[in-house]
Protein backbone atom coordinates (compact mmCIF):
# COMPACT_ATOMS: atom_id res chain seq x y z
CA UNK A 1 0.00 0.00 0.00
CA UNK A 2 1.13 3.55 -1.13
CA UNK A 3 2.46 5.24 2.31
CA UNK A 4 0.59 8.45 2.88
CA UNK A 5 2.07 11.76 4.04
CA UNK A 6 0.20 14.95 5.44
CA UNK A 7 3.08 17.21 4.00
CA UNK A 8 5.66 16.89 1.48
CA UNK A 9 8.61 19.43 1.60
CA UNK A 10 10.30 20.33 -1.56
CA UNK A 11 14.29 21.35 -0.62
CA UNK A 12 16.51 19.93 1.60
CA UNK A 13 17.86 23.48 2.47
CA UNK A 14 18.08 25.10 5.79
CA UNK A 15 14.49 26.29 5.22
CA UNK A 16 13.06 22.93 4.28
CA UNK A 17 14.84 20.91 7.00
CA UNK A 18 13.73 22.70 9.73
CA UNK A 19 10.16 23.04 7.86
CA UNK A 20 10.24 19.10 7.96
CA UNK A 21 11.40 19.01 11.74
CA UNK A 22 9.19 21.10 12.94
CA UNK A 23 6.13 19.34 11.25
CA UNK A 24 7.37 15.83 12.19
CA UNK A 25 7.62 16.95 15.89
CA UNK A 26 4.33 17.91 15.54
CA UNK A 27 3.17 14.65 14.87
CA UNK A 28 2.13 15.13 10.86
CA UNK A 29 3.54 12.81 8.32
CA UNK A 30 6.37 14.66 6.36
CA UNK A 31 8.50 13.49 3.25
CA UNK A 32 11.34 15.99 2.66
CA UNK A 33 12.62 16.05 -1.43
CA UNK A 34 16.16 17.30 -2.01
CA UNK A 35 17.20 16.81 -5.75
CA UNK A 36 20.80 16.93 -4.67
CA UNK A 37 22.64 14.14 -3.50
CA UNK A 38 23.57 16.14 0.09
CA UNK A 39 20.97 17.94 2.22
CA UNK A 40 22.44 21.65 3.18
CA UNK A 41 21.14 23.32 -0.47
CA UNK A 42 23.58 26.80 -0.17
CA UNK A 43 25.41 26.06 2.91
CA UNK A 44 27.70 23.31 2.03
CA UNK A 45 31.13 22.64 3.92
CA UNK A 46 33.89 21.21 1.79
CA UNK A 47 37.31 19.89 2.48
CA UNK A 48 40.49 22.07 0.41
CA UNK A 49 43.57 23.29 1.17
CA UNK A 50 44.20 20.82 4.39
CA UNK A 51 40.89 22.11 6.07
CA UNK A 52 37.60 22.91 5.68
CA UNK A 53 36.10 25.68 3.76
CA UNK A 54 32.64 26.90 3.55
CA UNK A 55 31.20 26.70 -0.10
CA UNK A 56 28.35 28.44 0.41
CA UNK A 57 26.69 30.29 3.40
CA UNK A 58 29.62 30.55 6.27
CA UNK A 59 29.20 33.89 8.20
CA UNK A 60 26.33 34.11 10.94
CA UNK A 61 25.70 36.83 13.35
CA UNK A 62 23.20 36.81 16.34
CA UNK A 63 20.76 39.43 15.17
CA UNK A 64 19.54 36.05 12.37
CA UNK A 65 17.30 35.30 14.69
CA UNK A 66 16.13 32.70 13.38
CA UNK A 67 19.56 30.56 12.24
CA UNK A 68 21.17 31.93 15.40
CA UNK A 69 18.17 29.90 17.44
CA UNK A 70 19.13 26.68 15.29
CA UNK A 71 22.79 26.96 16.02
CA UNK A 72 22.02 27.42 19.62
CA UNK A 73 19.58 24.50 19.47
CA UNK A 74 22.39 22.07 17.91
CA UNK A 75 24.80 23.86 20.33
CA UNK A 76 26.87 25.26 17.18
CA UNK A 77 27.28 28.71 18.22
CA UNK A 78 29.90 27.71 20.69
CA UNK A 79 31.87 25.81 18.03
CA UNK A 80 31.90 28.66 15.62
CA UNK A 81 35.61 30.21 14.44
CA UNK A 82 36.31 33.62 13.16
CA UNK A 83 37.62 33.99 9.57
CA UNK A 84 41.10 33.77 9.19
CA UNK A 85 43.44 36.56 8.84
CA UNK A 86 45.70 36.75 6.21
CA UNK A 87 49.49 36.90 6.81
CA UNK A 88 49.97 39.30 3.93
CA UNK A 89 47.29 41.67 2.08
CA UNK A 90 47.43 42.67 -0.99
CA UNK A 91 45.19 45.39 -2.42
CA UNK A 92 44.56 47.62 -5.71
CA UNK A 93 44.45 50.93 -5.83
CA UNK A 94 44.85 54.31 -7.54
CA UNK A 95 46.47 52.12 -10.30
CA UNK A 96 49.32 51.18 -7.74
CA UNK A 97 49.88 47.41 -5.46
CA UNK A 98 50.40 47.89 -2.28
CA UNK A 99 51.14 45.72 0.59
CA UNK A 100 50.89 45.12 4.62
CA UNK A 101 52.15 42.49 6.41
CA UNK A 102 49.92 40.49 8.94
CA UNK A 103 47.17 43.12 7.64
CA UNK A 104 43.88 43.79 8.94
CA UNK A 105 41.76 43.77 5.67
CA UNK A 106 38.73 45.06 7.87
CA UNK A 107 40.27 48.01 9.40
CA UNK A 108 41.76 49.27 5.78
CA UNK A 109 38.40 50.87 4.56
CA UNK A 110 36.76 51.06 8.37
CA UNK A 111 36.80 54.55 8.41
CA UNK A 112 35.52 55.00 4.37
CA UNK A 113 32.53 52.46 5.46
CA UNK A 114 31.97 54.64 8.75
CA UNK A 115 31.26 57.76 6.49
CA UNK A 116 29.43 55.86 3.91
CA UNK A 117 27.36 54.09 6.32
CA UNK A 118 27.51 55.77 9.89
CA UNK A 119 24.27 56.98 9.59
CA UNK A 120 22.71 53.32 9.73
CA UNK A 121 21.69 53.25 13.06
CA UNK A 122 20.10 56.80 12.85
CA UNK A 123 17.64 55.76 9.98
CA UNK A 124 17.04 52.42 11.37
CA UNK A 125 17.01 52.73 15.41
CA UNK A 126 14.94 49.07 15.42
CA UNK A 127 16.07 47.47 12.35
CA UNK A 128 13.36 45.23 11.98
CA UNK A 129 10.73 48.68 11.48
CA UNK A 130 11.32 49.52 8.16
CA UNK A 131 9.10 53.02 8.57
CA UNK A 132 10.27 56.10 7.89
CA UNK A 133 13.09 56.11 5.28
CA UNK A 134 11.36 56.64 2.48
CA UNK A 135 13.09 59.42 0.89
CA UNK A 136 16.05 57.43 0.41
CA UNK A 137 14.86 54.91 -1.47
CA UNK A 138 15.73 55.62 -5.00
CA UNK A 139 19.11 56.33 -4.24
CA UNK A 140 22.21 54.22 -5.20
CA UNK A 141 25.29 52.96 -3.08
CA UNK A 142 27.44 54.54 -6.42
CA UNK A 143 25.44 58.10 -5.96
CA UNK A 144 25.76 57.98 -2.08
CA UNK A 145 29.79 57.05 -2.56
CA UNK A 146 29.81 60.27 -5.19
CA UNK A 147 28.78 62.67 -2.32
CA UNK A 148 31.64 61.60 -0.39
CA UNK A 149 34.30 63.14 -2.73
CA UNK A 150 36.46 60.59 -1.67
CA UNK A 151 40.51 60.41 -3.29
CA UNK A 152 40.53 57.92 -5.99
CA UNK A 153 42.73 56.04 -3.51
CA UNK A 154 39.91 55.79 -0.77
CA UNK A 155 37.70 55.35 -3.68
CA UNK A 156 39.28 51.85 -4.91
CA UNK A 157 39.83 51.17 -1.38
CA UNK A 158 36.06 51.28 -0.42
CA UNK A 159 34.80 50.03 -4.10
CA UNK A 160 37.18 46.88 -4.02
CA UNK A 161 35.87 46.15 -0.07
CA UNK A 162 32.15 46.35 -1.34
CA UNK A 163 32.75 43.99 -4.85
CA UNK A 164 32.32 41.29 -2.45
CA UNK A 165 29.00 42.17 -1.43
CA UNK A 166 27.54 43.89 -4.64
CA UNK A 167 27.50 43.68 -8.04
CA UNK A 168 26.84 46.39 -9.30
CA UNK A 169 27.40 49.83 -7.13
CA UNK A 170 24.99 51.70 -9.77
CA UNK A 171 21.95 49.42 -9.08
CA UNK A 172 22.02 48.49 -5.53
CA UNK A 173 19.89 50.50 -3.34
CA UNK A 174 21.88 52.33 -0.81
CA UNK A 175 19.19 51.87 1.99
CA UNK A 176 19.30 47.73 1.83
CA UNK A 177 23.22 47.90 2.76
CA UNK A 178 22.11 50.98 5.41
CA UNK A 179 19.08 48.38 7.23
CA UNK A 180 21.47 45.51 6.99
CA UNK A 181 24.69 47.94 8.93
CA UNK A 182 22.09 49.00 11.47
CA UNK A 183 20.69 45.43 12.22
CA UNK A 184 24.82 43.79 12.30
CA UNK A 185 26.80 46.46 13.17
CA UNK A 186 27.18 47.27 16.95
CA UNK A 187 27.46 50.97 18.49
CA UNK A 188 25.60 53.64 17.19
CA UNK A 189 28.18 55.80 14.97
CA UNK A 190 27.78 60.03 13.97
CA UNK A 191 25.80 60.78 11.43
CA UNK A 192 28.43 61.42 8.29
CA UNK A 193 28.96 64.71 7.13
CA UNK A 194 28.51 65.08 3.00
CA UNK A 195 29.59 67.98 1.15
C1 LIG B 1 28.36 31.57 -1.92
C2 LIG B 1 27.29 31.87 -0.88
C3 LIG B 1 27.66 32.48 0.30
C4 LIG B 1 26.69 32.76 1.27
N1 LIG B 1 27.10 33.31 2.44
C5 LIG B 1 26.19 33.49 3.43
C6 LIG B 1 26.63 33.91 4.70
O1 LIG B 1 27.82 34.10 4.94
N2 LIG B 1 25.71 34.09 5.68
C7 LIG B 1 24.37 33.85 5.44
O2 LIG B 1 23.57 34.02 6.37
N3 LIG B 1 23.92 33.43 4.25
C8 LIG B 1 24.81 33.21 3.26
N4 LIG B 1 24.39 32.76 2.05
C9 LIG B 1 22.95 32.55 1.86
C10 LIG B 1 22.49 31.26 2.54
O3 LIG B 1 23.38 30.20 2.23
C11 LIG B 1 21.08 30.96 2.04
O4 LIG B 1 20.24 32.07 2.31
C12 LIG B 1 20.45 29.75 2.70
O5 LIG B 1 21.33 28.64 2.72
C13 LIG B 1 19.16 29.42 1.95
O6 LIG B 1 18.58 28.27 2.51
P1 LIG B 1 17.24 27.69 1.88
O7 LIG B 1 16.92 26.43 2.58
O8 LIG B 1 16.21 28.74 1.88
O9 LIG B 1 17.57 27.44 0.35
P2 LIG B 1 18.68 26.49 -0.30
O10 LIG B 1 19.85 26.31 0.59
O11 LIG B 1 18.92 27.02 -1.68
O12 LIG B 1 17.94 25.09 -0.39
C14 LIG B 1 17.06 24.77 -1.41
C15 LIG B 1 17.20 23.28 -1.65
O13 LIG B 1 16.13 22.89 -2.50
C16 LIG B 1 16.63 21.97 -3.45
N5 LIG B 1 15.69 22.02 -4.55
C17 LIG B 1 15.41 23.05 -5.35
N6 LIG B 1 14.45 22.74 -6.23
C18 LIG B 1 14.12 21.46 -5.94
C19 LIG B 1 13.16 20.56 -6.51
N7 LIG B 1 12.36 20.94 -7.51
N8 LIG B 1 13.08 19.34 -5.99
C20 LIG B 1 13.87 18.95 -4.96
N9 LIG B 1 14.79 19.73 -4.39
C21 LIG B 1 14.89 20.99 -4.89
C22 LIG B 1 18.02 22.46 -3.74
O14 LIG B 1 18.82 21.42 -4.26
C23 LIG B 1 18.48 22.89 -2.35
O15 LIG B 1 19.10 21.85 -1.62
C24 LIG B 1 25.32 32.45 1.04
C25 LIG B 1 24.95 31.83 -0.15
C26 LIG B 1 25.91 31.55 -1.09
C27 LIG B 1 25.50 30.84 -2.39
Amino acid sequence: MAEVFDYIVVGGGMSGIIAARDLANAGHRVILLEARPRLGGRVFTDSALGGQLDMGGGYVHWTQASVWSELQRYGLDKTLKPPPSPETLYWLADGKVHQMENGNRHGLAEPLLKQMLGDARLLFPKPLDLNGVSDLQDESLKQRIDKLNLSSYDRDVLEGTLAGLVHDLSLHSALQMLHGVSAYMGQRTPKPKYS
